[in-house]
């Protein structure tokens, strides 16, 4: 599933069809397009995983999902969720879930616990995780609510970055473990978008995917933890377990 970063990159290859007229909008999503015919792109923006399609009466949200897809100017064999076009250009998402909000969103979204946003707050993320203090790390740092834009691979590097252990409860950590958690989480969002453009994102994982802890030398312990049961990649040794 594409994460935040990934949401971002694709956010910025898009902004030249900011001002663009949709002559056409088409697909099976269940969504009534045709409101979009004929309406000029205001902005577009993201929100953790979601891409926002600004419209000055509504805004295309588009979840790439576990298998979702883009092209820009090129089509691929299968039939597309969504198709945009224009009057040159032309955009395609595919497998993707998409959605019109009517509402402004600035209503909809929290931009201050987007963690790639100019808004992130860590005072109201660390706020957020005060009221849920029996919830287990692994599935705190995949919570949208808290760290909107964190997916498997954020968790698993943040968590081995700070020393923390997946099982470890929000509430039992220090206040210092926590707001190092909340940095780490926005500095690694920041280097992950760093390593995803150059096309060395995976060379620099220390945890995630890995068979070997890079600091004690033994193997990784690797799980389905939590509610969210996604994979784990910790190391039992200097990951600290707060209970
Ligand atoms: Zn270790």
């Amino acid at each position: 599933m594409p994460e935040g970063p990934s949401i971002v990159i694709l956010k910025e290859e898009l902004a030249l069809f900011k001002g663009k007229k949709v002559i056409e909008a088409t697909g099976y999503a269940k969504a009534d397009l045709t409101r979009l015919k004929g309406k000029k792109i205001t902005a577009i923006k993201s929100w953790g995983k979601h891409l926002l399609i600004c419209f000055k009466t509504c805004t295309v949200r588009i979840h790439l999902l576990l298998f979702g897809t883009y092209r820009i100017n090129e089509r691929k064999a299968s039939n597309p969720t969504l198709r945009l076009s224009f009057d040159k250009d032309e955009l395609n998402f595919y497998t993707c879930a998409v959605k019109i909000i009517d509402e402004p969103p600035d209503e909809v979204y929290d931009w201050e616990v987007d963690l790639l946003s100019d808004q992130w707050n860590p005072d109201k993320v660390l706020k957020l995780l005060k009221k849920v203090p029996d919830m287990l790390l692994c599935d705190a740092l995949l919570n949208q609510d808290i760290f909107a834009g964190a997916g498997n691979i954020i968790k698993n590097e943040v968590l081995f970055r700070t020393h923390l252990h997946p099982l470890s409860k929000v509430g039992k950590l220090p206040l210092k473990k926590k707001k190092e958690l909340i940095q780490e989480a926005r500095q690694y969002s920041f280097d992950f978008l760093e390593w995803k453009k150059a096309y060395v994102l995976k060379k620099h994982w220390l945890a995630h995917t890995r068979k070997t802890c890079p600091r004690c030398h033994i193997p990784f312990i690797k799980a389905y933890l939590g509610m969210t049961q996604r994979r784990s990649f910790f190391c039992n040794n200097c990951q600290i377990l707060y209970e």
